[in-house]
């Protein structure tokens, strides 16, 4: 196989490429193991069964622009200078590639019995804890939820299934542990503070600088302290979401690409990076992962490989940040732009809102509206 135009991952940035790249009717490579793009940020709703999954994708066939193959395949390895992928054992040459796979969940080697971790990284992964909390909360008479990790996606899960257990009639521990010293470090003390107090007032535990040391599937220890049948969420970090990559690039940590302005790999001026696989630099520090870098980036990468395949020049893309909202499920904390905080139930219609903007359907667009006009009523997924 020899495409001109390759394109790893479909969600939000890859998405966007390809679009970008409709008009310029290019033959597009689209790889992609998925059957279609995720609305990410409802996963801790639909893992609580508050957000019913059906309004949370759409098939590719349906929103590709016709010049877009995807190929259901998952790349395992990337090598940059050899200028081939391989996806499913197949080796593919590009003469353009785009990487824009997103990130994956870290279990940093943990040795754990992964069956019985709950991370959230996919649609699979919601719905495997909304069914699997569902039994757990029928056999259980104290259920107790562990979490490690105190970014936005573990304390948005923890919050949803508590109020879950709530609604079920079986009030739920909730324990949220983090190695880290500080719960959410990007944000300033006293939003920090609200978060904290909401988490305290609802009776969850938050032991920060603690990790968990054992687990044999139903009982934990985190700081010497015991925990017996708990249902475990593992929130603890994401990593660069294809296995190998070969070339000299740099990477963060988290295994993102540090990218030119343009968004090219330095030394690789056909590839580029967008959306979580890419380290974007904004006053020495690289973005957040968010839905709205990854949506902008990606469509400015598909317009720079566009330009590129007609001799133009590439340009910079210059990122503007549109704010963020964490959902408590409750409440929320955001800030929006002009560095306005937001905070309470206003926050999470806003959430429902933007998932629905950024949907992929009508319908979808409509049944997310009706969730912000009625959030967390109880319904069943
Ligand atoms: C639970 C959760 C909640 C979130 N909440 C928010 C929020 O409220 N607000 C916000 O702004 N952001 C949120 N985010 C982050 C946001 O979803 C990401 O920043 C965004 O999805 C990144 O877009 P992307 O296109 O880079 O990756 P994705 O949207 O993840 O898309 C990557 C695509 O690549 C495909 N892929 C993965 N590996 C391979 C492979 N090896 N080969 C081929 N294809 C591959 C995947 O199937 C997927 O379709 C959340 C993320 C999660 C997981």
């Amino acid at each position: 196989m020899h495409p001109e135009t390759v394109i790893i991952g479909g969600g939000f940035a890859g998405l966007q490429a390809c679009r970008a790249l409709a008009r310029d009717s290019i033959g597009v490579l689209l790889i992609d193991p998925r059957p279609g793009p995720v609305m990410l940020p409802a996963l801790p709703d639909v893992a609580g069964g508050w957000v019913p999954e059906r309004i949370t994708h759409r098939p590719f066939n349906e929103i590709l622009p016709t010049n877009v193959v995807h190929l259901p395949w998952s790349v395992s390895a990337i090598d940059l200078d050899a200028g081939t992928v391989v996806a499913d054992g197949e080796t593919i040459a590009y003469r353009q590639l785009l990487i824009a796979a997103g990130s994956v969940p870290n279990f940093y080697d943990s040795p754990f019995p992964r069956d019985r971790l709950y991370p959230l990284g996919t649609l699979e992964d919601a719905l495997r804890i909304r069914q699997d909390f569902a039994a757990y909360l029928r056999e259980t008479d104290h259920p107790h939820v562990l979490v490690s990790g105190t970014g936005y996606t573990g304390l948005e899960l923890a919050m949803s299934l508590f109020f879950r257990a709530k609604a079920a009639g079986k009030p739920c521990r909730v324990t949220i542990v983090d190695p880290t010293p500080i719960l959410l470090p990007s944000l300033p003390d006293r939003q920090r503070r609200y978060v904290l107090d909401f988490l305290v007032s609802q009776g969850a535990e938050v032991r920060l600088g603690v990790a968990v040391e054992s687990f044999d599937g139903r009982r934990a220890v985190a700081g010497g302290q015991p925990y017996d049948d708990i249902f475990y969420c593992w929130a603890a970090g994401s990593t660069f979401a294809v296995p190998e990559l070969k070339g000299n690039v740099e990477r963060l940590r988290d295994g993102r690409l540090k990218v030119a302005a343009d968004l090219s790999l330095p030394g690789y001026p056909h590839v580029f990076a967008a959306g979580d696989s890419a380290a974007i630099n904004r006053n020495g520090q690289a973005l957040r992962k968010a839905v709205n870098f990854a949506y902008y980036g990606g469509r400015h990468a598909g317009r720079n490989l566009a330009r590129q395949r007609a001799g133009r020049p590439t340009r910079p893309f210059h990122p503007v940040d549109l704010g963020w909202i964490v959902p408590f499920h409750a409440t929320s904390i955001g800030r929006l732009p002009g560095n306005l905080w937001i905070r309470g139930p206003l926050g999470v219609r806003l959430h429902h809102l933007m998932c629905g903007l950024r949907n992929y359907s009508f319908k979808n667009f409509a049944g997310c509206l009706q969730l912000a006009l009625n959030p967390n009523k109880g319904k069943k997924p």
